[in-house]
């Protein structure tokens, strides 16, 4: 039976390269009708966050993908995490045998030393290979070493014999003089398994069958399969090395787009306050300032603060960044697969269905593959229209709990009115931006200064707007005034009512509605403004404009002039409705 794994470091938010290996290894696991581990690797005490390892479980559930064995499900070859299985002492027990056979040995350098080391290679422009011990120290001399305070570490002796081919399902036979490799820490001074090491094991003891990672780990691969062997673990799992993925601006992509970004935003802007955006990101001045340097970067949630802070929207990179930004499960699983993947047909838009039932390791290709954002955007927008309403429902309102938006006070009806209205929407923060107005409070209205300049300064806007609010309280104190006999304000009352005051104006529909639609969000862009009526009532309808009838023309310092108003709309006429 197949079994894959996905290995991640517990370092930081799952990201895209991240998400991709792991969908990949949950692929081929879900086609075989195998099995898919999820392991944590957070054997480096410096580099793990606490919180990051609930953050990839919560990334990998929000994708859809679920593990069979692994941290929270059930755990036959448990623990799931290495930290648990160090204390354990599994790591201790293979590294003892390797010590026993003489295919190990201890080593007692400081790091001063080691970089003494380093530099001679340096100098001599080779790698730093390490210089093998004639004769291997015993426990005494590591009792010996550890008394006087010298960090003590085991390597592993590579065999040098021959070099060592790995066979990739993606790259074939790719061949490591054995000598490069050089002999390697398996045990750390802290008494950790290194991760070449943990890695191992755990393959074997979790009845690994394929290893699925990143191209980056190419390099990795020898020694572990080297390592393999030497602890007798029999059969090799086959090794599969993803292809890279490059960003549009060119190079790797890298989780190191969004700390660059938010780097040179900081760098723009004129006069800005640092002690404020230290105290946001709370961390010291000195890390602030090592930062722009270029030559720190802080944790992730400190960069995302700072950059809400002060307004700039950077590149998605971390799955839940993607989830900020409005886009579905299955869009990013989609996207996701395309990346060193495709079916070999024409298809691209694929449910999860689809593609359990179409990925074969054997269509892996070997060339780059471009995070192309706008293909995103593109799957995005298909996958909204796809999904059926009731999921999509669903997802919207994960959404909207995310980002925490006034549009979570809707129910769910109003929710999927919404959804409707906003056909052909490219995001869900799409339909969030449109359609959030309706759940602010009439104060809470902000008005877009360009929107009031084009639609509502320029030309008769605030005139409009003047005809529209008479029109509309007539309607409602004077029951002759009603269209057909509705009594409510409703979405086609509100159609004809601008259609007719566009007739009347000799103009078309949009210099009518733009004023309204502005004076109801603060901006252009919304929901149907008939639509808009109905759902917001007409006492909420005729505050806002009320509001920005006051408010507009006061902020761009225009007298209010009441004469302006149309006589005809002034006029009590039962007629002039
Ligand atoms: N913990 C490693 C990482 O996050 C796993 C590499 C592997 O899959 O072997 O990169």
């Amino acid at each position: 039976m197949v079994v894959t794994r996905f290995a991640p470091s517990p370092t930081g938010y799952l990201h895209v390269g991240g998400a991709r290996t792991a969908l990949f290894s949950w692929l081929w696991a879900r086609h075989t009708g195998g099995k898919f581990v999820l392991r944590i690797e957070d054997t480096d005490l410096k580099r793990n966050t606490p919180t990051a390892m609930q953050q990839v479980i919560n990334d990998l559930r929000w994708l859809g993908i679920e593990w069979d064995e692994g941290p929270e499900v059930s755990e036959p070859n448990g623990p799931y995490l290495q930290s648990q299985r160090h204390q354990q002492g599994i790591y201790d027990k293979y590294v003892n045998q390797l010590l026993g056979e003489g295919k190990a040995y201890y080593c007692f350098d400081t790091s001063e030393e080691l970089e003494a080391m380093r530099e001679e290679a340096t100098d001599q422009k080779q790698n730093l290979t390490y210089r093998r011990p004639e004769i291997f120290p015993d426990e005494k001399d590591a009792a010996k070493a550890r008394s006087e305070g010298r960090p003590v570490t085991v390597r592993f002796a590579v065999p040098q014999d021959e070099d060592i081919i790995v066979q990739d399902i993606v790259r074939g036979e790719v061949k490591f003089a054995a000598s490069e490799i050089g002999d390697f820490i398996i045990k750390k001074s802290d008494g950790f398994p290194t991760y070449n090491f943990a890695c191992v094991v755990d393959d074997y003891l979790m009845k690994i069958t394929h290893v699925i990672r990143g191209q980056e780990h190419l390099n990795n691969t020898p020694g572990q399969q080297a390592l393999w062997q030497a602890l007798g673990f029999g059969q090799l799992p086959q090794y599969v090395h993803m292809s890279v993925t490059v960003s549009e601006g060119g190079g790797k992509l890298s989780k190191r787009e969004r700390p660059k970004a938010l780097r040179q935003a900081i760098k723009t802007i004129e006069n800005i306050d640092l002690e404020k955006l230290a105290q946001i990101g709370n961390i010291n001045s000195e890390e602030l300032e090592s930062f722009i340097k270029g030559k720190t970067t802080p944790d992730m949630p400190v960069i995302d603060a700072m950059a809400e802070y002060i307004g700039v929207e950077l590149p998605e990179i971390n799955i839940v960044d993607f989830l900020r930004s409005g886009y579905l499960p299955e869009t990013m699983v989609n996207f996701l697969a395309f990346l060193g993947w495709n079916p070999g047909d024409n298809r691209e838009i694929m449910s999860i269905d689809e593609l359990v039932r179409a990925f074969d390791l054997s269509r892996l290709t070997k060339s780059n593959s471009l995070f192309d954002r706008q293909k995103l955007i593109a799957f995005n927008t298909e996958h909204i229209k796809m999904t059926p309403r009731e999921k999509l429902l669903g997802h919207l309102k994960d959404y909207l709990k995310t980002i925490n938006s006034p549009v979570l006070s809707a129910d769910d009806e109003q929710l999927k009115r919404i959804i409707i209205l906003c056909e052909g929407a490219r995001t869900l923060a799409d339909i969030e931006r449109k359609s959030r107005f309706l759940f602010l409070e009439n104060d809470k209205i902000v008005y877009d200064d360009d929107a009031i300049k084009k639609v509502l300064l320029k030309g008769d806007g605030l005139d409009v707007l003047k005809n529209i609010q008479a029109k509309i309280e007539k309607f409602v104190t004077n029951p002759a005034c009603r269209i057909d006999g509705q009594e409510k304000v409703t979405a086609e009352y509100t159609e004809k009512l601008l259609r007719s005051i566009a007739e009347e104006r000799k103009v078309g529909l949009g210099k009518v509605a733009q004023p309204l639609r502005v004076a109801l969000c603060g901006g252009t862009i919304s929901i149907s403004i008939f639509e808009a009526v109905e759902m917001l009532g007409k006492e909420k309808t005729l505050a806002r404009i009320d509001n920005a009838l006051n408010v507009i023309p006061a902020k761009a310092g225009i007298q209010k002039n009441d004469d302006v108003m149309d006589s005809r709309v002034r006029g009590n006429d039962k007629k002039e409705c």
